[in-house]
């Protein structure tokens, strides 16, 4: 059966909820995110500084720079959660089929809903204006990467101060010769270093991609090779699929002035260890990677992880494992600017207890653990601390 794929996406959606509070930004250079004098990064920015050059993950200070007059405006992350949640409960009841990509993205499989894909998406985009007075874009095709692509793109086309409103539609079966002009890197999975892999082969078109020999393509590239070439195609069977489950939890923090403290440091990841443990057991899950992301001074970033022979939810041993990787990376005297630890590779924690492999003394490390998951719960998070934690404290 033929699908109809949309790929939603909120325009500049932070700086429309902040308009909505306060009126006198409308058709304003302003930018949400921290100030520049604070490291502070660009959230989201409306369209007028988005004329002069200024992008959301750019630093507020080159922010500035570009456009001296930007007003910075603080993020108010509880109303834009709050917001994306009414505008996803309105498209979940158009079809139960939608899948959330961030706050303010998802996709919709709305195969078999009456009307076309066109006359959807302008119902859509219409409610959402008039009910939630919030912009929004939407790209209309047979699957899922060419919606999103052809989103990018609709978007992209209006360059104006106001937001861009755009519906982009392929038909079907134009698929492959609406991708074939477009840039390789506009295709999922082409990052900066295949990019480059790809010009070296005289390849700088999805249509390029798509002429190739498919086993050139994996020769060079592998699975990946074989991807890139099927999606320059233009096909995708990829199903639309609604909560996404959990894949991932992690804590970091950015400091405001660089951090070369071993024992601060080695504190700081204990503590996301136990953070992101509390979140296992919260969920019922246990993680079988860890990981530690570190950012240095010059902005690059480091993500190193271990994968572990059986699944766990125990602090100790994720502290433990995410300090031997931070012992393995980082060089005294180093300075941090972000350091966090994630864990991944989750499954249901029921299954694992059945297992044979677990001692009395990991039984007992556990059973105190949910202990002081309720206590914290109940009392707060500064409640309660373990003997190690009391001691380093009055050291
Ligand atoms: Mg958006």
């Amino acid at each position: 059966m033929q699908r109809i794929i949309l790929h939603f996406d909120l325009d500049a959606f932070f700086c429309a909820v902040e308009e909505k509070s306060n009126p006198d930004l409308i058709s304003k250079a302003f930018a949400v995110g921290g100030e520049a004098n604070q490291r502070g990064v660009v959230a989201s920015c409306s369209y007028p500084a988005r004329m002069v050059g200024v992008h959301s993950a750019m630093p507020m200070r080159r922010a500035k720079q570009l456009c001296p007059d930007l007003f910075v405006v603080p993020q108010h992350r509880q109303a834009y959660s709050e917001y994306s949640r009414r505008v996803m409960a309105m498209l979940g009841n158009l079809t139960p089929l939608v899948e959330k990509l961030s706050i303010d993205e998802a996709f919709l499989d709305v195969t078999g809903i009456k009307g076309n894909g066109e006359s959807i998406a302008r119902d859509i985009q219409k409610r959402v204006r008039d009910e939630l007075d919030l912009p929004c874009s939407i790209g209309v095709a047979s699957n899922k990467l060419v919606a999103k692509i052809a989103n990018n793109i609709g978007k992209a086309r209006t360059k104006s101060p106001e937001p861009p409103c755009a519906i982009e539609i392929v038909p079907v079966g134009s698929e492959a010769a609406y991708l074939a002009p477009l840039p390789i890197r506009e295709l999922w999975g082409v990052g900066p270093k295949t990019a480059a892999s790809l010009h070296e082969l005289n390849i700088n078109t999805i249509g390029d991609i798509a002429r190739q020999e498919r086993d050139l393509m994996v020769y060079h590239f592998g699975k990946n090779g074989y991807d890139m070439w099927r999606h320059a195609q233009g096909i995708d069977n990829r199903p639309v699929e609604p909560e996404q489950e959990t894949k991932s939890i992690s804590r970091e923090i950015t400091f405001t002035h660089d951090n070369r403290d071993e024992g601060e440091l080695k504190r700081i990841l204990r503590r996301q260890a136990e953070e992101v443990a509390r979140q296992l057991r919260k969920s019922q899950m246990n993680c079988k990677t860890i990981n530690i992301k570190l950012r240095w001074s010059d902005f690059t970033t480091l993500s190193r992880q271990t994968t572990l022979l059986h699944p766990t939810q125990d602090e100790k041993l994720i502290a433990k494992k995410a300090i031997a990787l931070f012992d393995t990376h980082w060089t005294q005297g180093k300075p941090v600017r972000l350091i966090g630890v994630g864990v991944s590779n989750l499954n249901d924690a029921a299954v694992r207890q059945l297992e044979l492999w677990e001692t009395e003394q990991t039984q007992k490390s556990r059973k105190l653990q949910s202990t002081l998951d309720d206590l914290k719960e109940r009392f707060g998070d500064s409640s309660v601390k373990k003997g190690i934690d009391i001691k380093k404290r009055g050291k």
